[in-house]
């Protein structure tokens, strides 16, 4: 798949599973109802059954296995199958459907323009260089954007939230005819303050240090050594020297999650597969006959990427980060 390709289908799949987060609730495919007492899933009623058990109609085992099979057993199911995806490849959830990411990156966008690092906590700007050469967008002014963008996902999201716990019907009819009760006001501003703050000041933060999603789709990736992984020709770690004209290193500066990702894999433990580096460096070696330096390798190839990361490419990797003006690779 060519570079731009991937990252328009990414694009696709991000937009599509966001209209599903949105949607979901109002079609009763996943939601827990407050007012009715019991949860909705793929338009049924979904009910642990303990009604009966209360009501002296049903023994205490009879009760226990309606927990295992209505609570315990989906649960493990939807956890085995984003587990067994991350073992084989990745953070793929993450970087292609989750809709926290493409919030991440929205906002990233915006703050890159405003003020040329991707969030408030990097210590260096970005060279403002695409990876197609051309000078990239640097504008105060974005900052008009970063915050009402912020705001507004965070309003969406709370809303949706809402939606998720009382009758999506009710809450929407409410919202547009301005008759929101005291209760779901408050919500509303609760959430919106709280999911605006972290937008804005630790939204790839929470994506690596507090999703428990994210958390177990990486160590399940980290178990598997032949799992899919950003890979790199070492060999010719030299013409990383004139990535975009000498200016930057374009897989570096466009990494959402911050990363470095020419790194080992130890070091990539919040990678989200989101394949912004493997298509930055398409695009830098767009005309080169031996291709890009960077791509997508698995098995037996992505144990030879890792076992061969050595002293001499990480001295050289520090070199080059230290003509650039970045950080340690290893503080990431
Ligand atoms: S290292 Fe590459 S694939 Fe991983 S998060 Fe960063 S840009 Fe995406
Ligand atoms: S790996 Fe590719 S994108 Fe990264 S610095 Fe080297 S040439 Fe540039």
């Amino acid at each position: 798949m060519k570079n731009t390709s991937l990252q328009r289908s990414r694009l696709f799949a991000q937009m599509a599973f966001f209209v599903l987060f949105a949607v979901t609730p109002v079609f009763d495919l996943f939601r827990y109802d407050l007012v009715a007492g019991h949860a909705w899933f793929l338009t049924y009623e979904w009910r642990i059954g303990l009604d009966d058990f209360l009501a002296g109609r049903s023994t205490p085992l009879e009760a226990g296995g309606r927990v295992l099979l209505m609570v315990f057993v989906p649960l493990l199911a939807a956890a085995a199958l984003v587990i067994g995806v991350a073992w084989k490849w990745g953070r793929l959830y993450c970087g292609w459907l989750c809709p926290h990411f493409s919030v991440v990156e929205t906002i990233n966008r915006l703050m890159l323009r405003a003020t040329g690092k991707h969030s408030l906590w990097d210590r260096h700007r970005v060279a403002p260089w695409e990876p197609d050469g051309s000078p990239a967008v640097r504008d105060a002014r974005y900052w008009l954007l970063v915050v009402p963008a912020a705001i507004a996902f965070a309003f969406v999201w709370a809303v949706v939230f809402l939606t998720y716990l009382m009758p999506p019907f009710q809450v929407y009819a409410d919202l547009f005819s301005l008759r929101l009760s005291r209760n779901e006001t408050l919500f509303i501003i609760a959430a919106t303050t709280v999911i605006s703050a972290e937008f804005l000041f630790a939204r790839h933060l929470f994506c690596r240090y507090a999703c428990a999603v994210g958390m177990f789709q990486s160590i399940a990736w980290m178990g598997n050594r032949k799992a899919m992984v950003v890979g790199f020709d070492r060999e010719r770690i030299g013409s990383c020297a004139d990535c975009v004209g000498g200016r930057t290193s374009a897989c570096d500066a466009v990494c959402p999650m911050r990363l470095k990702p020419r790194n080992v894999k130890r070091w990539m433990f919040a990678c989200t597969q989101c394949g912004q580096c493997v298509s930055a460096c398409a695009t830098v070696n767009r005309d080169n006959p031996q291709g890009p330096l960077l791509q997508w390798v698995s098995g037996e190839a992505a144990k030879q990427n890792e076992a061969g990361f050595n002293a001499a490419t990480l001295h050289r990797l520090r070199q080059m980060d230290a003509a650039e003006g970045n950080e340690s690779r290893e503080r990431q």
